[in-house]
């Protein structure tokens, strides 16, 4: 196959950021983090990778993140349990795999892939799906793996008024941040990813699934139009379908992606709901967000990089 493009990755740590005055050090590891994640799956498109082993790439060094609410730094359930969500979307041929409320996979996103990859069946769940990561020899962890003092405070500050919150909600003093992460890349053959994996929200309800593996409502790519990854309040991105309903206005409304984009995250989705990340087939991309910050970085073959917390 012949190259055609200049590849592009965009990737983001969650919607809800750590407040302005955090101290510089601690900005320091997020920014760090982003850019650790951010070259590992640029690398691979740079030797000709594909954008799906791109964006995985990406979102397990997020995963392995404790900053981050995915993988490691997955937040608690109301159970004072952690049960993690992920998925993955290949735009060649609208491929999707993806596994939910699941308690001992240290990476879900390589299980949303080997889903995919393996399996007839698009979205395993809880039991059934560890069990499918056995059988494929994935890695397994204790759920204590996850566990994290700060996010458990923040737990117990949820759990009396029984409120479900994003990270950084309750304390806005709150020196530890985190969010759901997700990259979206374009390859050099013109081939789009999307992948986003997340502990979902803290003091969820057990068995809650959020909008992160459902296939266009958290995450989706198709190479007719778009990769997207979304993060935020996952009942309103359901509600909406915000993932696909950018592919749709572009695909059926002839809309460019920015503005596509923008409509959902500042005319559909809630105020402070969320935001997401996107690419489209000819390498545009665009971070909108309608909360007062998104952890998110990009990188084109041009050498145009960038790494934002807030505005
Ligand atoms: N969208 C995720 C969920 O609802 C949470 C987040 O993005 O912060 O599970």
């Amino acid at each position: 196959m012949s190259v055609v493009m200049e590849p592009v990755i965009v990737i983001h740590g969650g919607a809800r950021v750590i407040p302005g005055n955090t101290a510089p050090e601690k900005v320091e590891q997020y920014m760090l983090g982003l850019k650790v994640a951010l070259e590992s799956g640029f690398n691979i498109l740079n030797d000709g990778g594909s954008a799906l082993d791109a964006v995985m790439e990406s979102v397990i060094f997020l995963e392995d993140n404790p900053l981050f609410n995915a993988g490691r730094g997955a937040v608690y359930t109301s159970c004072g349990t952690h049960e993690l969500d992920a998925a993955i979307m290949d735009g060649r041929n609208r491929n999707f795999g993806a596994t939910c409320t699941v308690k001992h996979i240290k990476h879900p996103v390589k299980l949303a892939r080997t889903i995919m990859e393996n399996s007839y069946h698009h979205i395993f769940s809880g039991e059934g799906a560890e069990d499918f990561a056995r059988k494929h020899n994935l890695e397994f962890v204790k759920n204590s793996f996850f566990d994290d003092e700060d996010r458990y405070k923040e737990l117990l500050k949820a759990r009396p008024d029984g409120v479900i919150v994003r990270d950084h909600d309750l304390d806005p003093g709150a020196p530890k941040g985190m969010g759901t992460v997700g990259a979206v890349a374009l390859d050099s053959f013109g081939n789009l990813a999307a992948a986003t994996s997340t502990g979902g929200l803290t003091n969820k309800s057990c068995g809650r699934v959020g909008d992160t593996p459902l296939l266009g409502a958290g995450t989706f790519a198709d190479n007719q139009t778009c990769a997207v990854s979304c993060t935020g309040f996952g009942e309103e991105f359901i509600k909406k379908l915000a993932a696909s309903d950018i592919h749709a206005k572009m695909l059926y409304g002839h809309m460019p992606l920015d503005e596509a984009a923008e409509e959902v995250v500042f005319k559909h989705l809630e105020p402070d709901s969320g935001g997401l990340i996107a690419v489209d087939r000819k390498g545009n991309f665009t971070m909108p967000f309608n909360t007062p910050g998104m952890f998110r970085a990009y990188r084109t073959a041009a050498g145009d990089s960038s790494i934002k917390i807030w505005e």
